[in-house]
């Protein structure tokens, strides 16, 4: 799988960190047989003095509000017959069709990460080195073309500013899975 990949540039030194290191099957393994992706974002961790993958947490308080707008979508949109456009009784609305199967993954994400958020104890974690002492990166995926964009975020190892590019190059992603326990460290 193929993925546009952006770069993070420093207007001070020569630092460039692809986004592409968030990228990846990371997974939360809850038990034998039960995993969930794990929500992610880049950030600065003080322990590996790198810019990493950490664990993303900022949907917690947004989640059954999230949840209900989810619901509501897949409530009000016809599920698509596949079968019955093939023999031509229906037209395909491949927007909807899509949107309601990403939704669809989503709102069944979500619901897992109720219980997870119950049980899980510690903050997010580095998901490099497993280190609490983290900051996270907030920035809107940037779009094709869109020019370079500050992030607001000093680069603590030289003072200078962020920014985010897009850049034409694509990369292939990793499809295999990494695992994690619910904690957010690390499995073997
Ligand atoms: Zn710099
Ligand atoms: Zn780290």
């Amino acid at each position: 799988m193929s993925v546009l990949d952006s770069t993070i540039i420093c207007s001070a030194c020569e630092l460039t960190i692809s986004t592409s290191r968030t990228w990846g099957m990371f997974k939360y393994r809850l038990r034998i047989g039960k995993t969930l992706p794990i929500k992610r974002t880049l950030g600065w961790c003080h322990s590996c003095e790198n810019f990493t993958a950490v664990e993303d947490f900022s949907d917690r308080s947004s989640i059954h509000q999230r949840i209900s707008e989810l619901e509501t979508f897949l409530a009000n949109t016809l599920d698509i017959d596949l079968s019955k456009v093939r023999q031509g009784f229906e037209s395909l609305d491949l927007k909807t069709h899509e949107q309601r199967r990403n939704n669809a993954w989503e709102l069944d994400n979500l619901k897992n990460r109720i219980p997870f958020f119950e049980k899980r104890e510690s903050p997010p974690r580095c998901l490099m080195c497993a280190s609490i002492y983290i900051v996270h990166l907030r920035f809107d995926p940037p779009t094709e073309g869109q020019g370079s964009v500050r992030l607001g975020f000093v680069n603590p190892t030289c003072g200078g500013s962020l920014f985010i590019e897009t850049t034409s190059r694509r990369i292939n992603m990793s499809l295999d899975n990494i695992f994690y326990d619910r904690e957010g460290r690390r499995m073997k």
